[in-house]
């Protein structure tokens, strides 16, 4: 089994070698997820491919799957919701350093020498988190007791994170 402190990546040594790992993290270690699982049966996994961002600063192409136990907002039951994540982080050490990352790439201050991906990969999880997760209609169950108002875009709220926002600042 990992130690704790194995998660403690260096940055700066993997940026040098172009370095790929994966990692898997079982799903009930994140505790800032569990309020929205009804199981945390299952694991995370969490690719990376290390690069040089700018000079002196170094980073990867982060990608983390899951499959997630959420509560049905229309049924209350659990469904089961593929998240999927990717995006290009910095990994810096101040504002100076964060000055020199493109636009296009997410800044993460921190220590180069030793970043904490176990917490990169619960950031990454929560973000992809539907707002208002749900069945397909013809797997969601009878009851309706936190139905959500009516919306035509149905089928893609449980995949786009942000789909569901309008309706919930309505209340
Ligand atoms: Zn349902």
């Amino acid at each position: 089994m990992s130690k704790p402190l194995a998660n403690r990546l260096d940055a700066v040594r993997l940026a040098a070698d172009s370095a790929s790992l994966e990692r898997r993290f079982p799903l009930a270690g994140f505790p800032r997820l569990a309020d929205s699982l009804v199981t945390s049966e299952g694991d995370a996994t969490a690719r990376l491919s290390f690069l040089g961002i700018a000079e002196g600063v170094p980073g990867c192409e982060l990608e983390v799957a899951a499959t997630l136990a959420l509560r049905c907002q229309r049924c209350l039951r659990a469904v089961d919701v593929p998240v999927r994540s990717a995006g290009r982080l910095a990994f810096v050490a101040g504002d100076a350093d964060a000055a020199r990352a493109p636009d296009d790439v997410e800044a993460v201050t921190c220590d180069p020498r030793a970043v904490d991906l176990h917490a990169l990969v619960e950031d990454e999880l929560l973000l992809s988190l539907p707002l208002v997760p749900r069945h397909e209609n013809d797997d969601c169950g009878p009851r309706e007791v936190a139905r959500v108002p009516d919306e035509s875009e149905d089928s893609r709220a449980a995949t786009r994170p942000f789909a569901g926002l309008k309706d919930l600042l309505k209340h």
